[in-house]
């Protein structure tokens, strides 16, 4: 079984995740938006107690909020790192965005691996699906473990919202039309956690979402 322990952190309150098979205590952490040193403290902290192996880093897509604290996790537990290929721009450039919003930080390693539909990771037991989601960036990728019924869903769908497509190589039609075929497809009852935000599900998504009815 995957269990998931969320951390909000950085001034973009963006959704870090530590995730982890509990029998075999594998783990991954997807988007380490870890920045102050009291949030690189409160995430090790937590990864220490649970006595997690740090298998992987996966970043969904590069946007500044989501790679605060790749360089942190790469150097603390040496994990593999996945990023898509697409946002490779945004990674080089992840100086000027930080720039924008005077942020002073590490600039991330460069990735072990790049994602691509093909990837084929597993944690533990699980499964780990990459799923291509392109349109808030043009590299990003939702995270599917099937047989759990969970999917973390990067800035794509949101609760009772939708990623912004106003910032470099955003696109509206294709993001709209990512949701609708690789996410809305999925079971309703699969619960997705976004990287700002509460939890929600695709059967809530579909109903509710003022972007998608
Ligand atoms: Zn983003």
């Amino acid at each position: 079984m995957v269990l998931v322990k969320v951390f909000t952190f950085n001034l973009f309150a963006e959704n870090t995740f530590v995730i982890w098979d509990d029998e075999t205590k594998e783990g991954a952490v997807i988007d380490p938006g870890n920045s102050a040193d009291e949030e690189q403290k409160v995430l090790t902290n937590f990864i220490s107690s649970k006595n997690l192996i740090i298998k992987y880093l996966i970043n969904t897509h590069c946007h500044i909020d989501h790679i605060l604290g790749c360089s942190f996790v790469k150097r603390e537990y040496n994990p593999v790192y996945y990023a898509p290929e697409k946002d490779l721009i945004l990674l080089e450039n992840a100086q000027i965005q930080a720039e924008m919003f005077d942020i002073i930080f590490t600039k991330p390693p460069t990735p072990d691996q790049l994602i691509s539909e093909e990837s084929d990771l597993s944690l533990g037991n699980s499964q780990i699906q990459f799923l291509f989601t392109p349109g808030h960036t043009p590299g990003e990728y939702c995270l599917y473990f099937e047989n759990e019924k969970i999917c973390f869903t990067g800035d794509v769908l949101f609760k009772e919202g939708i990623g912004r497509t106003d910032l470099w190589g955003g696109d509206y039609n294709t993001l709209i039309n990512s949701i609708e075929i690789k996410l809305l497809t999925l079971p309703d009852d699969v619960i997705i956690y976004p990287g700002h935000g509460e939890a929600s599900t695709i059967g809530y998504e579909k109903q509710y979402n003022p972007f998608l009815v």
